[in-house]
């Protein structure tokens, strides 16, 4: 098909960079798994028991490697959430966790941003969360860099600093579901395909940003991500 098959000119294909590379990764879905620390779990009033992992969605055309942060209308407490992003070169349906790292492309470094009052009303309403986590600019994101340069990370600091000073610090040993294991279940309620990017949850220390902060995180063996508000 070319563009003039189409009533209106067809939207841009949501990407993100490749490190030490001009080509892109092409993105085709955001999956975001929640409370898979434990400690996050305990801070966001959780039970940290291994209850079966839950899904939100974000929207490929959120993501946003620009370093650039505008923060968001409609909100007055907008919380950073430093993760461990997973890019897939394939996938399938009910995907075996011991075929899962087969499926993986690279990895990056992302934030969750997240509009926590809007997202606690959904909640507390039992009402969708998307007003509170998909909104334009909220997952800033490294360049990917491929599993086949770094390997599959399974342990290793997870970090974020506001202004210099730390606020969130874990280890990805720490994760509840390991990422095979949150490619299975996925699998299970969706049909997974290349192009697809999994945020694989938050340590704790989960905090708001204001205008004019600095956001560093890092991820032990895959890379850093500095993001300003704006
Ligand atoms: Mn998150």
């Amino acid at each position: 098909m070319s563009a003039s098959d189409y009533v209106i000119a067809p939207p841009a294909q949501a990407s993100l960079p490749v490190r030490g590379s001009d080509a892109r990764f092409p993105v085709h879905r955001v999956y975001c798994i929640g409370r898979n620390y434990a400690a996050h779990a305990v801070e966001m009033g959780h039970d940290p028991e291994r209850e079966a992992p839950f899904f939100f969605q974000k929207n490929p055309g959120n993501l946003d490697a620009s370093g650039i942060f505008p923060y968001p209308d409609r909100s007055v407490d907008v919380q950073f959430e430093v993760e461990l992003v997973v890019a897939l070169s394939g996938g399938g349906r009910d995907i075996p966790a011991e075929r899962a790292e087969a499926l993986i492309w690279g990895y990056g470094v992302g934030l969750d941003m997240t509009r926590r009052d809007l997202q606690g009303q959904a909640k507390k309403a039992g009402r969708p969360w998307e007003v509170g986590k998909a909104f334009e600019h909220s997952a800033p994101c490294s360049a990917l860099v491929p599993a086949s340069e770094i390997g599959h990370p399974t342990e290793g600091a997870i970090r974020l600093r506001v202004n210099s000073e730390t606020r969130q610090e874990g280890d990805l040993a720490q994760m509840i579901w390991k990422t095979p294991e949150i490619i299975a279940v996925l699998s299970q309620y969706f049909e997974l395909r290349a192009g697809d990017v999994i945020m694989t949850g938050t340590p704790a220390g989960v905090g708001p940003v204001a205008r004019g902060d600095v956001m560093e995180a890092h991820v032990a063996g895959v890379g850093d991500l500095a993001v300003r508000v704006t």
